[in-house]
């Protein structure tokens, strides 16, 4: 069935003030291989609150954030065939990749190098088409993208609690597999956070044994409260030498900055620290730290699509999602003042499909 364009309400940022305020959007007519889906609840990403803000210097307004997606599909082109009507599905950090260079043809089309810069996947928002249309993204009531973008929820996930998998878990996931994580390793994860806590439910349920290294001694409950075996201050000399050498992988997630020397004497010879969260200020790292062990210190962002699926799907087994706090359309800009204040554990998850329609209040600050 053909389908013409559509409006929609959104919430969406006009300037670097970053304000939300609600916004009328037009979708795209749903093309043969594409799917409509009805946005149930959208995760709110800490890139949302740096692209709204024009922190990163590339910002394109108005913005309509948001790229942690859940719904349920409204409609399907004639020639799509992955989704029914009313099946559970999200979207996730992209939307398009070029589908023709050697990483979109090995399923890394995060890192899809179609126009020979960069990364020139399609992004879910903040990002311009060539012919100059604006891509907008999931702090809205419905969204358009083709089905090879769209993943598949499993039934058995809250809709909401899964949404911040589609960036936070995702984000820690692929580099466990890319770094070969296995059941019999000690996994190290820095930092407890949205990204942090998603790492430490992955690893104890992959078998592994899993300690937290944190700057706060408060998080301690909380760390085993999720399944972790230690917990490790990183002020606590005693505790460092009782687990130098021990750990086969670290995961990094801290976005504050900090000392990467701090964390390289817990691997064991051979191997990795992998990076997945962006301080403002560079590290600064000594040769000797890494090289007197051959340690590796790596970095990696999202997944692929597949990758991305097989994640949910092991949500789906180990009936994992994320810790949210659920807030109306309204809300948006608290919310946004909190998470700036790192005051969420762990993920603002916006309630669209009760919260936004044509006849919801105008946002609280906006
Ligand atoms: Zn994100
Ligand atoms: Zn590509």
């Amino acid at each position: 069935m053909a389908s013409a364009q559509h409006k929609t309400f959104a919430l969406a940022a006009h300037d670097e003030g970053g304000v939300l305020s609600k916004f009328e959007i037009e979708r795209r007519a749903l093309g043969p291989k594409d799917v409509k889906i009805a946005i149930k609840f959208c995760g709110m990403c800490h890139s949302d609150l740096h692209q709204i803000k024009g922190e990163w210097g590339n910002s394109k307004y108005p913005m309509v954030p948001g790229h942690e997606i859940v719904g349920l599909v409204e409609a399907v082109g004639t020639e799509a065939q992955k989704f029914k009507v009313g099946a559970k599905v999200g979207v996730g950090v992209f939307v398009d990749s070029c589908r023709a260079c050697a990483n979109c043809r090995q399923g890394d089309e995060q890192y899809c190098t179609g126009n020979g810069i960069l990364n020139s996947a399609v992004f879910t928002y903040n990002h311009t088409l060539p012919d100059g249309t604006l891509v907008q993204g999931g702090y809205a009531q419905t969204v358009v993208v083709d089905e090879a973008y769209v993943l598949r929820i499993p039934d058995n996930l809250d809709l909401a609690a899964a949404a911040p998998l589609l960036c936070a878990g995702i984000t820690v996931w692929s580099p466990f597999l890319h770094f070969g994580v296995r059941s019999h390793h000690t996994i190290g994860v820095v930092g407890l956070g949205g990204l942090g806590h998603m790492a430490v439910k992955f690893a104890v349920a992959m078998g592994c044994d899993v300690a937290v290294i944190s700057h706060s001694p408060g998080k301690e409950a909380l760390a085993k409260k999720l399944g972790a075996h230690h917990f490790i201050v990183i002020s606590d000399e005693a505790a460092k030498s009782a687990h130098a050498r021990t750990m086969d992988y670290i995961v990094d997630t801290v976005s504050a900055p900090h000392k990467l020397q701090d964390y390289l004497p817990f691997l064991k010879t051979g191997a990795t620290l992998c990076l997945v969260g962006i301080p403002t200020k560079p590290y600064e790292l000594h040769a000797g730290d890494v090289l007197m062990q051959r340690l590796k210190v790596a970095g990696s962002v999202i997944g692929g699509i597949r990758e991305t699926q097989e994640m949910l799907d092991f949500c789906g087994r180990h009936g994992i999602t994320s810790m949210i706090e659920t807030v109306p359309a309204a809300y948006a800009n608290k919310a946004m003042a909190r998470l700036e204040q790192n005051d969420v554990k762990f993920r603002f998850v916006l309630d669209i499909g009760g919260t936004l329609s044509a006849s919801s209040p105008e946002l609280e600050g906006a």
